[in-house]
C-alpha cells in the first residue's frame, strides 16, 4: 500500500547525497558553502571540529582535532528551493575508508569533488569505484578554479580515461586562476559573471549567451587570449557531445560536470541549481529475497549504516544512524528488528544540522535519523514497521593491518572480548577467529593505522581496559569462494584459515606474493576482497 499523498510529497522532495574526494580537494569548504546557500549557516567556519565547535565532545574526537582529520561522519540537512537535502559527510582520511563506503550505501547520488590542479587522486578513484558498484549517479564538481590548474579539456579527458566514465560538461569555466571570471552554463545558455572575488559574496551578473551571436560578451569580460580559448573549447565540446540525457546520468553512465571555486563561492550555486533539478530522490532498495521496496510504500523500513559510540562520554551512549528506505518515521514508533526478531521502540531520534543535534518527531524515506541505541544494533541491521524486510547486505572490505590484543589484567579478558564485539558491531574494526584458539583471542583487522590508534584509545577511555597491541605479519585478507559464490573452507598450499564473525572462511597471508601462490595452487577458487555482512 502506498503512503498518503502528503507523505508521498515529503518523500519525493528528499535528496540524499555525499561528497567524495581526496583529502584537501575542498570538501569541508564546499560543504560550508552548500550549507550557507541552504541557509543553515550564516558565516563559514562553522562546520566540523576544524574551528573548534560543539561537535567535539569526546576524547577520541579530540584525537580527530589533534590530527586535523575527520574521523566520524555526520548528516547535514538543509532546504533548498522546494527540496529537503541531506548531505552525508564522509571521513576524508583513508584509514577510515570503510566508514565512507558504508555512507555511500545510504545515498541516492554523490558529488565527486576534484581539485583542478591535481585531477583524479587515489582516494577519489577508490570512492568512485564504490559508487560505481552500486550504480550511484555521480555529479562532478571541479574545484579551485581560482588557482592555476589543468586546462578543462585536459582535465575532463583525464577523468574519463582514469575512471572509464563519460563526462558531460554542464558549465564551462571562463578563464582559470588569476583570469577566472565566471562560468558559462551550457544548459541554460547563461553566463554567470562574478564581479567580486570575495568569500560569501553572491555578487554576479547573469547574462544570456548564445555562442556565435553573443561572442563579444566574452571579450568584454575576459582578456583576448582567454576568450579565444573558451570559444575554441566550446566549439570542440559542442560538436563532440550529444545533448544531456538524464537517464544516462541516472544509470551511472555519464557524470555531469560543473566548475567552480568553493572557497570563493563561484559556481556553488550553479551546481546546487543543477543538483536540485537532476539529483534523484529516494530510490527503491533491493531486499535479500530480490524484492524492490518502493520508497513511497506505506510500510516504514530502514537500515543501519553507521553506529557512533560515545557522543556523550558520561552516558556511554551509542547512536545508530538509520537510512529510511520507505514510509514515514515517527518518534516513539514501534519497529521490528531483522536480526533479533524482536520489537523495539524508537523513542529517541535526532537529526543533525551542521554540528548541532536536533530532536526529530517525524522523518521520511530518504532521511537519516540517529536513534539512541543500547546495544541492539549492528551495521546492516534492518528495521521495519510490519512484515519482514532484509535489505541487501552492506559489504565489508578486506583489512590490511592485523594484530592481537593482550590485556594486562587477565581477569578482564571477558570484558575485552565484549568490548571488541561492540566495536566490531559498530564497524570500527573487523575480527577474525582462529578455529583452533576460539573467540576469546581474536585477530583484529584494520584498514589503516589510525583505526588501531582509535581502538586502543577507546578501549582505555570507554572500557577502562589497558591493552597491548601485538602486530601480526599478515597484510592481506581474502574471502575464498567458488565461482558460484559458495564459501571455501580449505585451501591447498598451506593457507592460514580463519573465520569472520559471520563464520565465513577467511584466508590471511603476509603479502600479495603469497596470495598469488595460493591462487596458483587453487585455480578454481576466487579470492574476494569484500564480502557482505550477514
Ligand atoms: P577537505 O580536506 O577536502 O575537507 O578540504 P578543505 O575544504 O579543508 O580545503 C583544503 C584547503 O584547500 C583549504 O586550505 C581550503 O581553504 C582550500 N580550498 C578549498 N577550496 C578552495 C578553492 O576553491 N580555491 C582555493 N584557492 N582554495 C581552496
Amino acid at each position: 500500500m502506498l503512503s498518503t499523498p502528503q507523505v508521498q510529497k515529503e518523500i519525493q522532495r528528499r535528496r540524499t547525497f555525499a561528497i567524495i574526494s581526496h583529502p584537501d580537494a575542498g570538501k569541508t569548504t564546499l560543504t560550508e558553502k552548500l550549507l550557507y546557500h541552504g541557509g543553515v549557516i550564516h558565516e563559514t567556519g562553522e562546520v566540523k571540529g576544524k574551528s573548534g565547535t560543539k561537535a567535539v565532545t569526546s576524547d577520541w574526537m579530540a584525537m580527530e582535532r589533534e590530527k586535523g582529520i575527520s574521523i566520524t561522519s555526520s548528516v547535514m540537512t538543509f532546504d533548498y528551493d522546494s527540496l529537503r537535502v541531506n548531505l552525508l559527510d564522509t571521513p576524508g582520511h583513508k584509514d577510515f575508508s570503510e566508514d565512507t563506503y558504508r555512507v555511500l550505501m545510504a545515498v541516492d547520488s554523490a558529488c565527486m569533488l576534484i581539485d583542478v590542479a591535481k585531477g583524479v587522486e587515489e582516494r577519489t578513484k577508490k570512492l568512485y569505484e564504490v559508487c560505481r558498484l552500486r550504480k550511484v549517479p555521480i555529479f562532478t564538481f571541479v574545484n579551485k578554479l581560482d588557482r592555476e590548474g589543468k586546462d578543462p579539456l585536459t582535465l575532463i579527458d583525464e577523468v574519463e580515461k582514469t575512471l572509464n566514465m563519460q563526462c558531460y560538461p554542464v558549465t564551462w569555466p571562463l578563464g582559470i586562476g588569476q583570469r577566472f571570471r565566471g562560468i558559462y552554463n551550457r544548459l541554460t545558455k547563461e553566463i554567470w559573471v562574478y564581479d567580486q572575488r570575495r568569500e560569501e559574496v553572491e555578487d554576479y551578473k547573469i547574462i544570456p549567451f548564445e555562442k556565435g551571436k553573443d561572442d563579444q560578451i566574452l571579450y568584454d569580460y575576459l582578456d583576448k587570449e582567454s576568450a579565444d580559448q573558451v570559444l575554441e573549447e566550446l566549439d570542440l565540446i559542442e560538436s563532440a557531445l550529444p545533448p544531456f540525457d538524464v537517464n544516462e546520468f541516472l544509470n551511472g553512465t555519464i557524470s555531469p560536470v560543473t566548475f567552480g571555486s568553493a572557497k570563493q563561492n563561484f559556481g556553488v550555486d550553479t551546481f546546487l541549481k543543477f543538483f536540485t533539478q537532476y539529483a534523484p530522490g529516494p530510490q527503491a532498495r533491493q531486499t535479500k529475497d530480490d524484492k524492490q521496496i518502493d520508497p513511497l510504500d506505506n510500510n516504514f523500513t530502514g537500515f543501519v549504516f553507521k553506529i557512533q559510540a560515545n557522543m556523550d562520554k558520561r552516558h556511554r551512549d551509542r547512536i545508530a544512524f538509520i537510512r529510511i528506505c520507505s514510509g514515514k518515521f515517527e518518534r516513539g514508533m514501534k519497529v521490528k528488528h531483522s536480526r533479533h526478531d524482536k520489537e523495539l521502540r524508537l523513542s529517541y531520534a535526532s537529526q543533525f544540522v551542521a554540528a548541532d543535534k536536533e530532536t526529530v518527531d517525524d522523518a521520511y524515506a530518504g532521511d537519516i535519523v540517529g536513534v539512541g541505541d543500547t546495544g541492539n544494533f549492528a551495521i546492516g541491521d534492518c528495521v521495519f514497521a510490519s512484515g519482514k524486510v532484509h535489505f541487501e547486505d552492506i559489504p565489508k572490505f578486506a583489512p590490511e593491518l592485523f594484530g592481537r590484543l593482550s590485556v594486562r589484567d587477565a581477569l578482564k579478558r571477558q570484558k575485552m572480548q565484549e568490548a571488541l564485539n561492540h566495536l566490531s558491531e559498530e564497524g570500527a574494526i573487523q575480527l577474525f577467529i582462529d578455529p583452533l584458539v576460539g573467540p576469546q583471542d581474536p585477530i583484529i583487522g584494520a584498514v589503516g593505522e589510525l583505526q588501531f590508534e582509535v581502538l586502543l584509545r577507546r578501549l582505555q577511555d570507554e572500557y577502562n581496559l589497558e591493552v597491548k597491541l601485538n602486530r601480526l605479519p599478515y597484510g592481506v585478507a581474502r574471502w575464498p569462494r567458488t565461482e558460484d559464490g559458495k564459501a571455501v573452507a580449505e585451501l591447498k598450499g598451506g593457507a592460514n584459515m580463519f573465520r569472520d564473525l559471520q563464520d565465513n572462511p577467511v584466508v590471511l597471508v603476509n603479502q600479495e606474493w603469497d596470495l598469488n601462490w595460493l591462487k596458483r595452487e587453487n585455480p578454481s577458487v576466487e579470492f574476494h576482497t569484500s564480502i557482505s555482512r550477514a
